[in-house]
C-alpha cells in the first residue's frame, strides 16, 4: 500500500538534489540508500556504464525485484535529470499543489515517476505484495535525447513490457501512439560584400534563408504532423551583405510516410528558393526518434487498462507530440507504453504536481504490478 507520507517526503527530498543532465549521481545515491533499508535478498541493484559514454557522472540505475519466475517480467521507467534552471530547487506546498518556491523549474518531470516507483519498490517488498520479476530503469539524460535509454544495454532486460513514467498528463492517461521526429540542420551560403558600395555582387544569404522558410508550410500540418524552423542564425553587421545563415528546423508526425514528405518539402523550399537567389544550401535531416502505435488490443495497454480502472479512475488512450523514453524501448524490441504522472507545465517555473495526483501515479505502479499477477494468475 501507499504510504502518503513517507512517499511525499521522497519527492520533496528528490525535487532538492540537484540532478541537471550529466550530473544525476546524487540522486542515485539517495535512492540506493533509501533501497538499502529494505530487508529483502530479492533486490538486485546496479549502475551502469552509461554514464562515461555520455559524459555524466553517474549510469543509469537499474533495480531488479526477482519474483514468481511463471509471471511475465516487466519493467518500469522514470528519468533522473531536469531541465534548467534546476539547482537549488526549493518546493512548496499551498491547498495541496506542490511548485517551486523560487525561480527554478520544480523537477516534478520527472522526480513524480521516480518517488512513485520508489515507493511502488519499497511497498512491494515491505508489505509482501505477491509479483512476477520486476525491473526498474532510472535512467540518466533524458532531457538531453533520450541518452539513457538510448545507451542502455538492452540484453540485461529480461522484461518485454515497458511501463514509463513521464508523462505530463493525468494519472490514467495512457500514450499509445507517440510521432517520428527528424531535425534538418541546414547552411544557406551566400556571397558577401559591402553592402553599399557593390551589393549588386553579393548573394544575401539572410534574404535566400528568408524566402526559403516563407515558402515553407509550418506549425501544424494536419492532426498528425507539425514542423517548426526553430533556429536561424546568420550575418554580421550591417554594411555587410551576409553570405552564411545556418537553420535548425524540425518535423513530427504519427506517420512514417507523412513524416517523410514533410522532411522533403521543407528541404525541397530551401533549395529551390535559396538557389534561385544564387545562393547554395547544405542541409541534412536526420531521423531523432522512431513513433509507435499501440492499440487496445495489446497486452500491455489492457493491463494498464486494468490497473488504472483498479484504483477508481478511467483510463484514457492518447498519442503525444513529443519524444520519451517510450519511443526508444519500443524502437529497441520492447513494448512501451508512456504513463500520465500528472505533472503540470513541465520545463516552466510553473511546473506542478497534486499530492493527489503523485498518490495516485504510485498507486497506479503498484496495481500494475499486481494487475500482472493476477492475469497470469487467472491463465494458469
Ligand atoms: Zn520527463
Amino acid at each position: 500500500m501507499v504510504n502518503s507520507r513517507r512517499l511525499l517526503e521522497n519527492f520533496l527530498q528528490l525535487v532538492q538534489i540537484d540532478s541537471i543532465t550529466y550530473e544525476e549521481k546524487n540522486v542515485v545515491q539517495y535512492l540506493l540508500d533509501k533501497l538499502k533499508g529494505l530487508s529483502t535478498t530479492e533486490l538486485n541493484t546496479e549502475i551502469d556504464n552509461v554514464g562515461g559514454k555520455v559524459g555524466g557522472n553517474t549510469g543509469n540505475l537499474i533495480i531488479s525485484l526477482s519474483g514468481n519466475a511463471s509471471v511475465p517480467s516487466i519493467m518500469f521507467s522514470a528519468h533522473l535529470d531536469t531541465v534548467a534552471p534546476g539547482r537549488g530547487i526549493r518546493p512548496q506546498i499551498k491547498d495541496g499543489i506542490i511548485t517551486s518556491a523560487a525561480n527554478t523549474v520544480l523537477g516534478a518531470d520527472d522526480k513524480v515517476g521516480v518517488a512513485a516507483l520508489l515507493e511502488m519498490i519499497i511497498s512491494i517488498v515491505e508489505d509482501n505484495i505477491p509479483h512476477g520479476p520486476v525491473e526498474v530503469i532510472f535512467s540518466v539524460a533524458e532531457e538531453k535525447g533520450l541518452l539513457g535509454a538510448k545507451n542502455l544495454d538492452i540484453s540485461e532486460i529480461k522484461s518485454k513490457y515497458a511501463f514509463i513514467f513521464d508523462s505530463a498528463s493525468p494519472v490514467g492517461y495512457i500514450t499509445v501512439r507517440a510521432p517520428f521526429q527528424d531535425s534538418i540542420i541546414a547552411t544557406v551560403r551566400g556571397k558577401s560584400t559591402h553592402a553599399g558600395v557593390n551589393p549588386e555582387t553579393g548573394v544575401n544569404a539572410i534574404v535566400a534563408a528568408a524566402k526559403a522558410i516563407a515558402a515553407m508550410s509550418l506549425g501544424r500540418i494536419d492532426d498528425e504532423t507539425t514542423a517548426n524552423v526553430g533556429v536561424i542564425n546568420g550575418g554580421r553587421a550591417s554594411n555587410i551583405v551576409p553570405d552564411k545563415v545556418d537553420i535548425k528546423a524540425e518535423a513530427r508526425s504519427l506517420d512514417a510516410s507523412k513524416l517523410k514528405a514533410q522532411t522533403d518539402s521543407i528541404l525541397d523550399n530551401l533549395r529551390t528558393h535559396a538557389e534561385k537567389m544564387g545562393a547554395t544550401v547544405i542541409a541534412d535531416a536526420q531521423r531523432e526518434y522512431d513513433g509507435f502505435n499501440l492499440t487496445a488490443d495489446d497486452w500491455i495497454v489492457k493491463i494498464v487498462q486494468n490497473a488504472v480502472a483498479n484504483i477508481g479512475l478511467d483510463a484514457v488512450l492518447e498519442a503525444t507530440g513529443g519524444g520519451a523514453d517510450t519511443n526508444v524501448y519500443n524502437v529497441r524490441g520492447l513494448t512501451a507504453v508512456g504513463l500520465g504522472v500528472g505533472y503540470l507545465q513541465p520545463h516552466s517555473t510553473r511546473e506542478s504536481i497534486s499530492i493527489a495526483e503523485l498518490e495516485r501515479a504510485a498507486k497506479l505502479a503498484i496495481a500494475i504490478v499486481e494487475t500482472v499477477q493476477k492475469g497470469s494468475d487467472l491463465q494458469s
